[in-house]
């Protein structure tokens, strides 16, 4: 037992003692309890720092040395040319200033081979070893690009930044909602060893998959006959907010991989989708279509992402909001999870989605009567963005958004997946997993003909396909 320990279990001990004597030293005994807790939270995250420590040099340690067949003679030959390390001036811990390492490899040949390998970065390993840096957490800022100063950037600094850290998985992944500085804060006061392995085994495997988060070119994508608005979702929140200040009304869908076979088979729902005032990539099969295709989709716009935004958006800009679909239950979930989190003002109406055509004109009159400003409707895809096609205007909405399943995860009915499946695409793994019966030949099936059918677009073959 160390010397602290001891201490603290003496106190401990003096402060049964004094509580067990009555009320006239409750107040020494209140401050001691506070002592002690004090101590116990002190002592609970410095235990968690040394293990990361630890954790940190076993795996750099262990990294290096599996590596050492590559680095070694890299280094080697780098020393005969002159210069082994870039150096890169950055700001760690505290605010400290450190070189952060790179195998100086540059120009072509073996050079060339090496940066594109990404080899020069195992140098950072060095930096891990010497407690510069963490194997996860924020990025490494170089010296006056985010000052300690800047308020929003000032909680990075209460941790070593990583060779990983979540904003880098998240760009790999498409779902880098937000700003970097929030998911660093995040970082900072949730980290913990197991957390910090979770990150580095989803880096692993957004590695192995994902992108390199390169910078989306184009405005929008074609992909199997269908138009895809390339943005990110704080775009298409801030077209959102434009429209709601503007007259006309408006169509949003999500397309997923299931939308773009389906739209593959269906002629009339392919030029439905072309008639939308916004067409948003929804889901790991875009991005992977994207990525055979040459065509980078730059975010994961998915609706269940965008909901929550979406009623920040009406609250503050006081719109209204119209939920149509699912079962009643379920759509009164809905309507109950905005009025606690922001009013209930903000929901205007609410009918669930089981009617028949017969029923369709009274339902457009109680949406007109509402005077809903956003119609978000849930009828599954593609029935959903047809219905809006054909009454969006009569209701008098200014924005109408087929919003598929969303309405269940917020009301509770079906969970949604746990972050980490998120950030790796896989929460269609978990929605199988959840309903197999329903969703093994969307996803099983499914998936492997979207693949197909965008490697033949690739290959120049779809085009006829599609015109049959
Ligand atoms: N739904 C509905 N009326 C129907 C069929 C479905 O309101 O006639 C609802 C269903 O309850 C669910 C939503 O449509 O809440 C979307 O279902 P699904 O999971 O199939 O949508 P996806 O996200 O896959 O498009």
């Amino acid at each position: 037992m160390n010397a602290a320990f001891i201490a603290m279990a003496t106190r401990c001990d003096l402060l049964a003692a004094l509580e067990a004597r009555g009320s006239r030293t409750s107040r020494r005994a209140r401050s001691l309890r506070v002592g002690a807790r004090l101590k116990w939270n002190r002592t609970a995250p410095a235990r968690e720092a040394l293990a990361k420590r630890a954790v940190d040099i076993g795996l750099a340690s262990a990294a290096l040395a599996v590596a050492a067949p590559v680095w070694v003679p890299l280094a080697a030959w780098l020393a005969l040319r002159g210069r082994v390390f870039d150096r890169t001036r950055c700001l760690g811990r505290n605010g400290t200033a450190f070189d952060l390492l790179a195998f100086a490899v540059h120009g072509d040949g073996p050079g060339r081979l090496g940066r594109t390998l990404g080899l020069h970065r195992l140098a950072a390993l060095f930096n891990v070893i010497r407690g510069q840096m963490s194997m996860a957490g924020p990025r490494p800022a170089p010296i006056g690009e985010l000052s300690p100063r800047d308020a929003a950037a000032r909680a990075r600094y209460q941790v070593r930044p990583g060779l990983v850290g979540p904003w880098w998985v998240r760009q790999r992944t498409n779902v880098a909602y937000g700003h970097e500085a929030a998911a660093d804060r995040e970082y900072v006061t949730t980290w913990s060893v197991r957390g910090d392995l979770g990150l580095l085994a989803r880096a692993a495997l957004a590695l192995a998959y994902g992108g390199r988060g390169e910078p989306a070119t184009t405005r929008r994508v074609s992909m199997l006959g269908v138009s895809i608005d390339n943005v990110t979702m704080d775009d298409a929140l801030e077209t959102v907010g434009g429209w709601l200040e503007a007259r006309g009304t408006h169509q949003v869908a999500f397309v997923n991989a299931d939308c773009l076979n389906i739209a593959w088979r269906d002629r009339a729902y392919r030029r439905m989708l072309a008639g939308t005032a916004l067409t948003l990539g929804d889901g790991i099969g875009l991005k992977i279509g994207g990525s055979i295709l040459g065509r980078p989709i730059r975010q994961n716009v998915n609706g269940t992402d965008l909901f929550p935004r979406l009623c920040e958006l009406a609250s503050r800009k006081q719109a209204r909001i119209f939920l149509l679909g699912a079962r009643p239950e379920v759509v009164a979930g809905v309507r109950h999870w905005i009025a606690v989190r922001h009013s209930a003002d903000v929901v205007c109406g609410a009918h669930h989605g089981y009617f028949d055509t017969a029923a369709t004109p009274g339902v457009v009159e109680q949406i007109r009567a509402s005077k809903a400003d956003i119609l978000l409707v849930a009828l599954g895809a593609p029935r959903q963005d047809q219905w809006l096609a054909a009454h969006l205007a009569a209701t008098g909405a200014k924005v109408g958004i087929g919003v598929g399943g969303l309405f269940d995860f917020y009301s509770g009915r079906i969970p949604r997946a746990p972050v980490w499946m998120r950030e790796l695409g896989l929460e269609w793994v978990f929605r199988f997993y959840q309903e197999p019966r329903r969703m093994w030949r969307r996803y099983l099936i499914g998936n492997v003909q979207f693949v197909m059918r965008v490697l033949r677009e690739r290959w120049g073959l779809a085009a006829r396909a599609l015109e049959s």
